[in-house]
């Protein structure tokens, strides 16, 4: 049976949008076109559910694409954006939360005794980069195929998400220059990391530690050890992206799982809880290079906004003990379980679950997937098909195979089952 969705008030909008917005939206994964069709315009949140401008309710796995772990607009994280309103949006000069926020996040990440706070993630590892460059006199990067690290210039190459999404390589307007200073390597691939660290001088190898933007791909044993090896043994510095897998994975994040401590970790997602906010730092040595302690200069009008230093605190503090963990570690393994059921009551076989804690990608694959040569094979079809009887029965998935699902803290039981329910209809009417 075929369902579908309302959705008027959204193609209204949505012909507006194309008028002043390029494709409609402010970041191309919003469009769904990788699913056949026109975005979703939302109009309000609560917990594990959205509801969108035609007033359909859809069980939210997207969760901002990962900054929500605490779901949408929780009374804590409410009260404390609006207390902090009440008070001025930004001063253009530090305020007490931005120390309160240092302290809670290097008490937390093994490898951060100081850190600088931006608004994006992108200018996070931006800013990541050029201290690692000033640091060891160096200008090379080393990244991996299919991780993402924001959209900068010299970080695009092969860089999944939305270029994965959208079937865009790389970016015209980065010059050729800059593109040349970034060499990519498979994930996963020791030999391609040995021989790339011996034939180049790296200022950074960069790495997603759970890689999260090509679909979900965990790293292999021994892998994350063996950056660092290379890192020490070339003088290269190791930065660890922890956008998506900060707070998340656990509470110290990937390198506090792995043991796996960087020279540098970037920030960002659910830091701001909802609200703009990212940060890179490390060491204190490294990152007292930083101005006006040091003359690494980085700067921004709006970072450490006391709107988003006050929804990253009240996010924080939700997250506090061991509890938080274990629940997001349940409600995801329910939902992996579910969703592996779902596919099994359908006759559906072509199909491998990834999951860590507050993590998950269902790939259309008759293999595991380890790197991104792997993701790329997926049925990308069947995925959109699946998608979108998802969405029609009221469970909004990301509209790409490449990017995860984000469980909450949020999301309930019954929103589980539902979202089950909806999975194994949508598999049975997956075109194959
Ligand atoms: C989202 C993301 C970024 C970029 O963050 P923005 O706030 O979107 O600029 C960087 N790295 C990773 C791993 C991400 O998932």
């Amino acid at each position: 049976m075929t369902v579908s969705l309302r959705d008027a008030r959204s193609a209204e909008l949505y012909a507006r949008a194309v008028t002043y917005l390029p494709g409609g939206v402010n970041s191309p994964v919003r469009a769904m076109r990788s699913i056949g069709r026109d975005p979703l315009f939302m109009q309000r949140g609560a917990g594990g559910e959205i509801f969108d401008v035609d007033e359909n309710p859809f069980v939210d796995w997207v969760c901002s694409w990962g900054p929500l772990i605490c779901g949408h607009a929780h009374p804590a994280i409410v009260k404390a954006v609006t207390d902090a309103a009440q008070c001025g949006t930004s001063f253009g000069a530090p305020t007490a939360g931005e120390v309160d926020l240092a302290e809670e996040v290097s008490r937390r990440v093994p490898g951060v005794e100081m850190l600088r706070m931006t608004s994006s993630g992108t200018e996070a590892a931006m800013s990541a980069v050029r201290l690692a460059r000033a640091a060891t006199g160096r200008t090379k990067l080393l990244k991996f195929a299919g991780a993402y690290h924001g959209h900068v210039d010299g970080l695009l190459a092969d860089a999944g998400s939305g270029l994965a999404t959208q079937g865009i390589p790389a970016s015209p307007g980065v010059p050729a220059e800059v593109a040349a200073s970034t060499i990519v390597v498979p994930w996963n691939d020791p030999d391609a990391v040995v021989a790339a660290t011996e034939a180049h001088e790296f200022a950074a190898i960069l790495a997603e530690p759970f890689p999260a933007n090509m679909g979900l791909v965990a790293p292999a044993e021994g892998f994350l050890e063996l950056l660092r090896a290379r890192a020490d043994a070339t003088g290269a510095l190791l930065i660890f992206d922890e956008v998506i897998s900060g707070f998340r994975v656990s509470r110290g994040g990937a390198q506090e799982l792995s043991g796996v401590i960087p020279d540098l970790t970037v920030m960002g997602k659910v830091i701001g809880g909802g609200l703009p906010a990212a940060a890179y730092g490390g060491s204190r040595a490294l990152m007292a290079r930083i101005a006006p302690a040091g003359d690494v200069y980085q700067a921004g009008t709006l970072s450490g906004n006391p709107l988003a230093v006050a929804a990253g605190l009240a996010t924080l503090a939700l997250l506090d003990g061991e509890q938080p963990y274990l629940k997001l570690a349940a409600a995801t393994h329910a939902l992996a379980d579910g969703l592996a059921e779902a596919a099994g009551s359908a006759g559906y076989e072509d199909i491998q679950i990834v999951s860590t804690t507050g993590l998950l990608t269902l790939f259309f694959s008759t293999e595991p997937v380890t790197d991104y040569a792997g993701a790329r094979g997926c049925d990308r079809d069947a995925y959109a098909s699946w998608c979108r009887g998802l969405l029609a029965r009221g469970v909004y998935a990301p509209a790409s195979q490449f990017e995860a699902w984000f469980p909450s803290l949020a999301h309930t039981r019954e929103q589980i089952e539902r979202t089950v329910s909806a999975a194994a209809a949508a598999f049975a009417e997956v075109e194959r």
